[in-house]
């Protein structure tokens, strides 16, 4: 029995983590939950999981948690960190920089951890693997990633990464990019995920923070992508001989979270299988309509601060786009003149990371917010 625990547990990929521990009630064992502001979900939640050990972020909900639930309740930055005493392997599922608290501290206390936060490795990505020392894992949950790590199984070496982006909404799309919504935006044709991923992909900055959170994860910076609109083959790794092995299924993110939880085992659960035959299509990247992935590749060979001020920007960004202050176009605008015009330095502590990301964050906010 493999306990766990879930932060993020009301957002997409938590609530996918849940439905594969309903199916394996056997193998894994709820011991901490937490969320942002869902206290009713999160009190229905800890009666089905019998599941005591609760986190709130919002100090404004914990009172109503208090209200629904006995149990070990915690707010705050507690919400990030203390639910996950008793587990073995933590699910962080929240989105944002907030969770590299959770990364940090699940890491430190020798867990495993089950990465669908790419913020924390992205920004952090130098703080968190340092971290490995204390005897931790990380696992990726992202499909992209899992993939790689699926391809790698039984290999010492590789020469060279190969990401599929689906193209997100636009690819194909030939009209006025800085006209569209942030409602068209969030329609991804393949995967239903939540607003801030679905943006990203949108922009194709998704594919932009993988790259980073692949070269902290395979420790590699010969990374390349292509455009795969139907989502089949989640990603490949090229070997020295030439040989190219894919990763391929039906998408669905349930197979990557579980495969991190039954990892080396491919366990058994309920699949849409792939109806073959069907076609395939790879095809270039247009860095001139999606410069994205080009300015995550900057960030890397930059180092230092750069990938924490391009995730930092980022999310400010879409969060103005989202609140309707700023046109699409002008996210990954605003994420070139901030990668471009931020003073470099290196990233030494957690607090240093935070620094970066409060500090980008808050200029870029505060000078759109009020446009
Ligand atoms: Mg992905």
């Amino acid at each position: 029995m493999k306990n766990i625990a879930v932060i993020g547990c009301t957002g997409s990929i938590g609530r996918q983590t849940l439905d594969i521990v309903r199916y394996n009630p056997d193998k894994y064992k709820i011991t901490g939950l937490s969320c942002g502001t869902h206290a009713q979900e999160l009190a229905a939640l800890s009666r089905e999981f019998s599941c005591k050990k609760l986190g709130i972020a919002s100090a404004d909900k914990y009172a109503e948690l208090k209200s629904l639930v006995d149990g070990e309740l915690f707010c705050g930055d507690d919400a990030l960190t203390a639910v996950i005493d008793g587990a073995d392997t933590v699910v962080v599922a929240v989105v944002g920089m907030i969770g590299l608290k959770a990364v940090l501290y699940a890491l430190k206390n020798g867990k495993t951890v089950a990465l669908a936060n790419k913020e924390s490795l992205v920004a952090g990505g130098g703080i968190v693997t340092q971290q490995l020392k204390h005897g931790g894992k990380i696992y990726p949950v992202d499909s992209e990633h899992s993939a790689v790590w699926q391809c790698l199984q039984g290999e010492n070496d590789f020469k060279r990464i190969i990401l599929t982006a689906s193209g997100g909404p636009f690819y194909f799309f030939d009209g006025d990019l800085s006209a569209v919504t942030p409602e068209q935006a969030v329609k991804h044709p393949n995967w239903s995920m939540g607003k801030k991923i679905s943006v990203d992909s949108a922009t194709m900055m998704n594919k932009g923070l993988e790259i980073i959170e692949a070269r902290w994860l395979f420790n590699t910076t010969d990374i390349d992508y292509v455009i795969h609109p139907e989502s089949i083959v989640h990603s490949m790794v090229e070997f020295c001989d030439g040989s190219v092995k894919a990763q391929a299924s039906f998408p669905d993110m349930r197979l990557p979270i579980q495969y991190a939880l039954s990892y080396p085992e491919h366990a058994e659960r309920d699949y849409t299988p792939l109806s073959l035959p069907m076609s395939l299509r790879f095809l270039p990247p247009d860095e001139n309509k999606f410069p994205a992935p080009k300015l995550a590749k900057q960030a890397i060979i930059s180092g230092g601060n750069s990938a924490a001020v391009l995730n930092a920007a980022n999310e400010a960004a879409v969060k103005l786009f989202l609140d309707g202050k700023i046109p699409f176009t002008d996210i990954v605008r605003i994420v070139e003149h901030a990668l471009n015009t931020e003073p470099k330095c290196e990233l030494k502590t957690a607090d240093d990371v935070f620094g970066t990301h409060n500090s980008v964050y808050n200029k870029i906010y505060c000078k759109y917010r009020g446009v």
